[in-house]
């Protein structure tokens, strides 16, 4: 398989990452607030290179004013796709102030879509902008947001159920519905499996446990009164030989 040189150009946007993008300001989650960190982050979710980020970082440490504006910026798009995510949940429509900032902001994303050579023709690709790309991981989300609002997942964004989480899903899995986030999944279900089958196991461990201690007192009592009787026969039986004597 030939090896990947850039992911940000092939990437798929299944929409899953805008939500992951904005569960980066849950406090569960590590946030994103240097524009390292922005950098960091679209290297670990596939949307930059390795090559890619090198550039983007020198470009960001000759340019800090510009870098400031996309870490503000980032803060911005952030905020605005909780928001919007946070309306397509309660089955609402988005506010139009915010569709507005989203339009203006995923245009000027889209202005950096290219015709790329690819391994048969041409396929959708991003353009470089002559090193004027500093906002480049955002474009990718902004994409993966526009993605959820036209198709059938904009029906499929939730927040985890369990309580205290509030991470952001986009369910793309077919069957029944998602209700959890990955790491509240694999609690609840471990949980279930404990109180299902380990719990009662104990339970009945500490039960039969009970029962040995009352056998086991049971059967001390049991031999105890079994030798006081005994020694109440020998008593009695020496009494009467007592007795014997003396008539
Ligand atoms: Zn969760």
């Amino acid at each position: 398989m030939p090896r990947r040189k850039s992911p940000s150009a092939t990437v798929r946007h299944d929409g899953g990452l805008c939500a992951v993008f904005v569960n980066s300001g849950n406090a569960r989650r590590k946030s994103i607030s240097t524009y390292g960190e922005l950098l960091a982050w679209g290297q670990r979710h596939g949307v930059l290179g390795d090559a890619d980020a090198e550039r983007l970082a020198r470009a960001a440490e000759a340019r800090p004013a510009d870098a400031e504006a996309v870490e503000r910026q980032t803060r911005e798009t952030r905020a605005l796709l909780e928001r919007i995510l946070q309306a397509l949940v309660e089955r609402r429509t988005p506010a139009a102030d915010d569709m507005k900032a989203f339009n203006q902001a995923l245009g000027a994303a889209t202005a950096n879509r290219r015709m790329v050579p690819a391994e048969s023709g041409w396929r959708w690709g991003w353009g470089d902008r002559g090193g004027d790309d500093l906002d480049r991981v955002l474009w990718h989300v902004l994409m993966s947001a526009a993605e959820v609002l036209t198709t059938r997942y904009h029906r499929k964004v939730l927040v985890c159920a369990a309580e205290g989480c509030g991470l952001f899903l986009v369910d793309r899995l077919p069957g029944r519905p998602r209700k959890w986030c990955r790491r509240c999944g694999i609690r609840a279900r471990s949980k279930k499996r404990y109180h299902s089958s380990v719990k009662p196991a104990r339970n009945r461990r500490r039960a039969a446990q009970r029962r040995r201690v009352a056998e086991d007192y049971q059967r001390r009592v049991e031999a105890k009164r079994a030798e006081e009787e005994e020694e109440d026969v020998q008593d009695e039986a020496s009494s009467k030989g007592k007795n014997r004597n003396v008539f």
